[in-house]
């Protein structure tokens, strides 16, 4: 993982690689309302994080999240074997071509996820780019979303301290940075 740029005062830090490989005191995963893993940026936390990630998921969905984590919505677990104090989990929407309220759900994952970090106490956070993946949100419009969540969330200086905006792909990251 390495920074390709800074914005909002230092506070919104931009970078290239596998958001596993974040340290600092939380990740967001893009997971899905069932949150018992999937594919991309799950499968890739689940991995690393262990059995220990999916057994808690699991203990959710027998009690309190019977009916799954709705979308737009985020829950904490402990971060198993990755090098960070807890993960959040945000179920993004899946594009539908955007007249199903797609962009106030995916602002809802950054709030939501931003609000259960200030919860916690955590001091520096990483999302990556949710919904863009397989549930095929245009990486543009994304961008804009993403962007302006985070800058209104941070606006009254509470925590967390830094938010780290992981692209999988150099390009990714262009996109991000032209649109936003
Ligand atoms: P969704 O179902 O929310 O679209 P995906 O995991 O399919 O979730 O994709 C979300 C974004 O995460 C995509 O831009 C994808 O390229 C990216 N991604 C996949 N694996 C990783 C990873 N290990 N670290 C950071 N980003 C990742």
């Amino acid at each position: 993982m390495r920074t390709v740029a800074v914005l909002l005062d230092g506070r919104l830090e931009v970078a290239v690689g596998s958001i596993t490989e974040f340290r600092g005191d939380a990740v967001v995963n893009a997971a899905n309302s069932g949150l018992l893993g999937g594919g991309g940026v799950d499968g890739a936390i689940h991995a690393a994080a262990g059995p220990e990630l999916l057994a808690e998921c699991r203990r959710l969905r027998d009690g309190p999240l019977r009916e799954g984590l709705p979308t737009g919505r985020a829950v904490v677990t402990g971060a198993g074997l990755l090098p960070v104090r807890g993960i959040i989990h945000t179920a993004g929407p899946v594009w539908a071509g955007g007249g199903r309220g797609e962009a106030a759900l995916l602002a809802s994952c950054y709030s939501e996820s931003l609000s259960a970090a200030r919860g916690r106490g955590y001091r520096t956070v990483a999302f990556p780019a949710v919904s863009t993946g397989i549930y095929g949100y245009p990486k543009e419009e994304a961008a804009r979303i993403a962007f302006e969540s985070i800058e209104r969330f941070l606006a009254d200086g509470g925590l967390p301290e830094r938010v780290t905006l992981v692209f999988f792909s150099e390009s990714d990251a262009s996109v991000f940075l032209r649109s936003r």
